[in-house]
């Protein structure tokens, strides 16, 4: 995003370190910094559920379909605060968790809920239970993120899960 800028930056710089002849020491300066930060996780991640994904990421979904038995427990997929835990249109019922980098996961169609808003969730606890509640046809969870927390659009979970080291489907 500030590409465009940095490169403009750093011609100047350029030129003007070759005219004052240290341009060996800014050369050495590694542009990796920020690279290597993107690879650690945010959180440690856990698998969601043991499920197959029933439907993927696309346009029209913004979320996966993890399909499984009524009644298969659901997992936290990262430590975090419970903001939602209750009836939501078109979910029957949904659980939202914000994680300590501000995204959000989300859980829907769910059989049974063992968590409250307001409840500290560490990655891993049970939280609900596999059901068909709802817009369903189907026993499933339907799992989405939510980078920047908010409630539009969600981002794809099997990359997102991917950055905290779990690998959709999953086993918990
Ligand atoms: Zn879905």
């Amino acid at each position: 995003m500030s590409r465009p800028h940095n490169g403009r930056s750093k011609r100047a710089l350029l030129a003007l370190a070759a005219a004052s002849g240290v341009l060996t020491a800014l050369v050495a300066v590694p542009a990796s910094a920020s690279a290597a930060a993107n690879e650690k996780a945010a959180f440690p991640g856990k698998c969601p559920v043991a499920a197959e994904i029933s439907q993927g990421y696309h346009d029209g979904h913004d979320g996966v379909d993890l399909a499984a038995p009524i009644g298969t427990p659901i997992f936290a997929a990262g430590p975090g605060t419970v903001t939602e835990s209750g009836p939501a249109s078109g979910y029957g019922q949904w659980v939202r968790i914000k994680h300590p980098d501000g995204s959000v996961t989300e859980y829907g169609h769910m059989f049974e809920r063992f968590v409250a808003v307001g409840d500290t969730v560490t990655e891993g606890q049970r939280i609900a239970s596999v059901g068909n509640e709802g817009q369903s046809t189907g026993p499933h969870l339907h799992f989405e993120v939510h980078r920047d927390g908010g409630t539009g659009f969600g981002d794809d979970p099997v990359a997102y899960m991917a950055e905290q080291g779990v690998s959709l489907p999953c086993t918990p």
